[in-house]
């Protein structure tokens, strides 16, 4: 990653030329309703002046070698090539238009002669409201014979994607060598990503990542035992992680067929 750190200065003129900036009108068939964990810059800064100063333009741990000290805010830029000549911005989809894209970007210090390759744009998650046709198995209601993997069923990141291709893709191995299909276990992440796409809320279901608020609460005896959230959390991965592996120890014949196929 560089880092490009900006003063409360630079940041008061970011911020401001931001919330000035057009933005691309929406078709009327286009919802806004944002996804939570992925915000348009824009829209955080629409939310208060020091909203991006505690989500992507967060300096803490950036300490800038020149001055031994965290910057006011910062942005991160990752490497998109091995050339090294090609960097991202991190956290930074928008919706404004390409020209004023270039305009408010350049004003990020270190930025101000940055030739863009590609322009920020909004992305459209697509997914099925699973609650109402998938299982926890990840195969549909009506048609046992069909699974959903990944994003689709209504997760979302990386590793969501991937817990719920997995387990998709090791039921629909199963149906077809006639084996009994499997649900992930109850305190495990993907236990909880599984049981949530499959049961949540229909009406206003929404992707979601993985967070502790979705795995399995734990019981009042044992919440009543830690008093800092972060021991309850150890507590909560611990627990996730001892009926993970009792689960993977039981279905063992099946994850080592699984894993012997090339
Ligand atoms: C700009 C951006 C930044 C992101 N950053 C992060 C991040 O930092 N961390 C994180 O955890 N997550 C991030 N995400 C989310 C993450 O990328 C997705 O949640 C994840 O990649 C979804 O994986 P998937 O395999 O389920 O779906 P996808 O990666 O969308 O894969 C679906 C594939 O199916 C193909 N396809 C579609 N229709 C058809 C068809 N009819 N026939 C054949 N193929 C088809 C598509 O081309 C695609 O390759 C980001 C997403 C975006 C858009």
């Amino acid at each position: 990653y560089l880092n490009c750190p900006f003063d409360r200065e630079q940041y008061a003129i970011f911020y401001q030329a931001l919330i000035e900036a057009q933005s691309v009108p929406l078709q009327r068939f286009e919802e806004t309703r944002w996804f939570e964990s992925c915000l348009p810059i824009e829209e955080l800064a629409r939310r208060g002046v020091d909203t991006m100063r505690y989500g992507p333009m967060k300096p803490v741990g950036l300490v800038d070698p020149r001055t031994g000290r965290e910057p006011y805010a910062a942005v991160q830029l990752r490497q998109e090539n091995l050339m090294a000549d090609a960097y991202s911005l991190v956290g930074f989809q928008n919706h404004l238009r390409y020209g004023e894209q270039a305009r408010v970007l350049r004003l990020i210090p270190g930025m101000e002669n940055a030739e863009f390759l590609q322009f920020g744009q909004i992305h459209r998650n697509t997914y099925i409201c699973s609650p109402r046709v998938l299982r926890p198995t990840m195969q549909m209601r009506e048609r046992p014979d069909v699974f959903f993997a990944g994003q689709i069923t209504g997760v979302e990141g990386y590793v969501e994607s991937v817990a719920m291709g997995w387990l998709a893709g090791v039921n629909a191995a199963r149906l077809a060598t006639g084996q009994m299909l499997v649900e992930a276990p109850p305190r495990s992440a993907t236990g909880a990503l599984a049981r949530y796409v499959a049961n949540a809320e229909t009406k206003n279901f929404q992707p979601v990542n993985i967070t502790f608020a979705l795995l399995h609460p734990l019981d009042e005896q044992d919440g009543r035992r830690f008093r800092r959230k972060r021991d309850r959390h150890q507590f909560q991965v611990d627990l996730a992680l001892k009926e993970w592996n009792a689960w993977l120890q039981e279905a063992k014949h099946w994850v080592t067929a699984l894993e012997a196929t090339p």
